[in-house]
């Protein structure tokens, strides 16, 4: 797990720089030598692994819903193992086989995270029904659903913000919809702040505070709103769905505070239990 232990700020003023002169350096050699080779980024990436599935479940391009296998640091890829086997085991509702349709992995042009092997862009989660058929039930795009209503709006949304309590249980850095941009199309995961550490709440963690204030609001039925401000209705709503699953306290307050936030979001998200 040592590959994962660098922040953001290591890799932006030490280990990245260094590897990218030796991978600049190396090809330098190689054109000198006469031999053409393209400018490596591979090498600045360090050892990555090709993978058909995580935990088992197989990935699907979600652009073309075809199978396919995509390349992570592993060390990233066994925490990206034990998240869909919490998902599963949490909601304690599906059937396998999943299928984790994914809009990106490893690649060397979406900034650090994702040339490092060390993000995805999760797109959508399909299961196995009974009847043998599969269904949906994880929509990472919002302009899919944003303008439905009633009932089948409330479902979407609660399967997203449920899904989202499953990552940031594992990973600090989850990105949302509400953050704009790309992020209103696949949901974004890296373990560049976190790295191998399991998360805790930082109230200045401006994709933390969204998903607290959206869990409370669409699925614990509190008037939160939604602004990514961290204030007192924020703190004292997400402090009373504490209190009703039995861990009160804050959610700043340990790392089995937003642990027991984020379990009990997936499992009342998912309506395996009511609290
Ligand atoms: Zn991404």
């Amino acid at each position: 797990m040592v590959d994962n232990r660098n922040t953001t700020a290591r890799n932006s003023s030490g280990g990245l720089g260094r590897r990218r002169f030796f991978a600049l350096a190396a090809g330098g050699a190689a054109a000198a030598a006469g031999t053409l080779i393209p400018a490596s980024a591979a090498q600045a990436h360090g050892d990555l692994t090709s993978y058909p599935g995580i935990w088992g479940q197989r990935t699907t391009d979600w652009n073309t819903s075809q199978l396919k296998s995509y390349k992570y640091r592993p060390a990233f890829h066994d925490q990206l193992n034990g998240w869909l086997r919490f998902w599963f085991e949490t909601t304690e509702y599906f059937e396998k086989p999943i299928r984790v349709g994914l809009t990106a992995a490893h690649d060397d042009n979406m900034g650090t995270a994702h040339e490092q092997g060390r993000a995805i862009d999760l797109a959508g989660l399909t299961v196995t029904q009974s009847s043998g058929g599969t269904v949906s039930v994880f929509q990472a795009n919002y302009s899919v659903w944003k303008d439905l209503t009633g009932s089948v709006l409330a479902q979407f949304r609660r399967n997203y913000w449920a899904t989202s309590a499953s990552l940031h249980y594992h990973f600090r850095s989850v990105r949302t919809y509400p953050m704009g941009g790309r992020y209103r199309d696949s949901l974004h995961v890296d373990n560049l702040l976190s790295g191998s550490n399991t998360p805790a709440f930082n109230s200045s963690d401006k994709s933390q505070i969204f998903h607290v204030q959206a869990s409370c609001r669409y699925i614990w039925g509190k008037g939160t709103t939604i602004d990514g401000m961290w204030n007192t209705e924020s703190r004292r709503h997400a402090h009373e769905v504490l209190e009703r699953i039995g861990k009160g306290g804050y959610i700043g307050d340990s790392k089995s505070h937003w642990q027991a936030f984020n379990r009990a979001t997936l499992r009342k998200g998912y309506s395996t239990e009511e609290y």
